[in-house]
């Protein structure tokens, strides 16, 4: 005797907080863009590097700085089983992509014959309180130009930026760009800006009052409304530049503006990570809330030496694809869909082995066919399956009816286009016709 199944109520899984899932059709947004920056890249003779997800907790310390937000509190970070002499790897999961970048160039030599110019696409991890434009798992576009000390390569970085945004469509951005100089010169302000936040120590939260000794700068960067107005009147950084500096700054200046881009000098731009000298920039917006950077960046001299290879100077920026996207949405941009070219429709399940080879040689062909499934049935009656064309998108359904399959023929039936008429074409001369169905774009 066979036990009957009852059937158990199974708890539901659910995904991880602030990390989401990229579901069609909007994943097909996702692709568009990702195709366009690859496009973009190339067209730069930017190279694509694409480095693990995990790394050693050290790089990220190292590399990103002991006292930030991402060290400090958002990492994921575990110690790995011990291997066989009991020794066991700290291990994060990356939560940006320059030091691992860094890394690999260091490891690999890349920079043994010249600059190097690359870009990453992929996945980023903190542990940040999840909301709009802020998740747990978010996605970045990365540029890094290694080996480059000239202003020339800040600005060519910034314009590969602002050609993204054209060619996307993002027209809601501004640049805030800011040098934070040379280490020398930073310790000079240093000293008068902690001078200053003491002289208003009742007006700092806790995060600023710990940083206060171990990272004043990054105090300018605070989030907290309450401190904007005693923030905005600290000590300039920009005013404790030396010559060379300035010259720097300088020669970016004059490279954005002989080509139209235009920007906002914000003297407080300091970036989140320690890693920055000179050139500081970000591409903003007021249409995202408090998660208004869309794309930040700047030089990072002296990385390479803090990660452990041979000095040389670069300059890289990173942006938020979610935020990028979220931005084009709120700006009513015309987003692509993912519609096949043509939908088969087809009445009898005995045909379905030789309609299957034929979509097959259509989608060899470049035609995009997605096919009406057959049921535990048999086929649905016609009148459901071109309802389901429609509800598909497609501007074609192909018919592959009884008589059309017997006389080795298929009808394609205009679905969108009321000016286009009905034809009947041969099978067996696929190639003649099929380009008929692809769309013109
Ligand atoms: P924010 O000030 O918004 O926290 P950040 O200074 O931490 O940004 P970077 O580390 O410079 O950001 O990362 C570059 C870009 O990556 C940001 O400008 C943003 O577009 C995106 N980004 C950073 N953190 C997140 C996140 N948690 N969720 C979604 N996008 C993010
Ligand atoms: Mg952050």
């Amino acid at each position: 005797m066979v036990d009957k199944i009852v059937p158990r109520k199974v708890e539901k899984l659910v995904g991880v907080k602030g990390m989401n899932d990229i579901l069609p059709p909007d994943s097909a947004r996702w692709e568009a863009l990702e195709a366009t920056v690859r496009e973009l890249m190339s067209r730069y003779a930017y190279r694509n590097i694409r480095t693990p997800i995990l790394e050693q907790t050290a790089l990220f310390v190292r590399g990103i700085g002991e006292v930030t937000d991402i060290v400090e509190k958002e990492m994921y970070s575990f110690e790995d089983r011990s291997d066989k002499h009991g020794q066991a790897e700290h291990l994060s999961m990356r939560p940006e992509g320059t030091a691992a970048v860094v890394r690999a160039v260091i490891e690999s030599n890349l920079l043994y014959d010249g600059g190097k110019r690359l870009f990453y696409m992929g996945p980023m991890f903190r542990r940040e309180k999840p909301q709009r434009g802020r998740y747990r798992q978010f996605h970045q576009v990365g540029v890094e130009a290694l080996g480059f000390a000239g202003p020339d390569t800040d600005a060519e970085v910034i314009l590969l930026a602002t050609s993204l945004w054209k060619a996307i469509g993002l027209t809601d951005v501004r640049l805030e760009l800011n040098s934070l100089g040379q280490p020398a010169e930073r310790a000079q302000h240093r000293a008068q800006l902690i001078a200053y936040f003491e002289k208003h120590a009742d007006l700092l939260d806790e995060d600023a009052r710990r940083r206060l000794h171990s990272n004043p700068l990054r105090i300018l960067d605070t989030k907290n409304p309450a401190m904007q107005e005693m923030v905005a009147a600290a000590p300039r950084l920009l005013d404790f530049l030396g010559a060379e500096s300035l010259a720097h700054f300088e020669g970016l200046k004059a490279i954005l503006d002989a080509n139209d881009v235009t920007y906002t000098i914000n003297p407080r731009l300091v970036r989140g990570l320690d890693y920055y000298n000179l050139t500081v920039f970000e591409f903003v917006t007021d249409r995202l809330g408090s998660q208004g950077t869309v794309c930040a960046g700047g030089r990072y001299d002296d990385l390479i030496v803090q990660i452990g290879g041979k000095a040389a100077p670069a300059v890289g920026w990173a942006l938020g694809i979610e935020r990028v996207l979220e931005l084009l949405k709120e700006q009513g941009t015309a987003v692509s869909t993912c519609v096949p070219d043509a939908y088969a429709i087809i009445s009898e399940v005995t045909d379905l082995p030789q309609v299957m080879r034929h979509l097959q040689a259509l989608r060899s062909l470049g035609v995009s066919v997605q096919m009406h499934t057959a049921g535990p049935e048999g086929m649905a009656s016609f009148k459901s399956q071109f309802k389901r064309a429609d509800t598909s998108g497609a501007r074609f359904a192909l018919v592959f009816g009884a008589d059309e399959m017997r006389q080795g023929q298929v009808t394609i039936k205009p679905l969108r286009d009321a000016t286009q008429t009905q034809v009947i074409q041969p099978l067996d001369q696929i190639e003649q016709w099929a380009k008929s169905l692809q769309s013109p774009a």
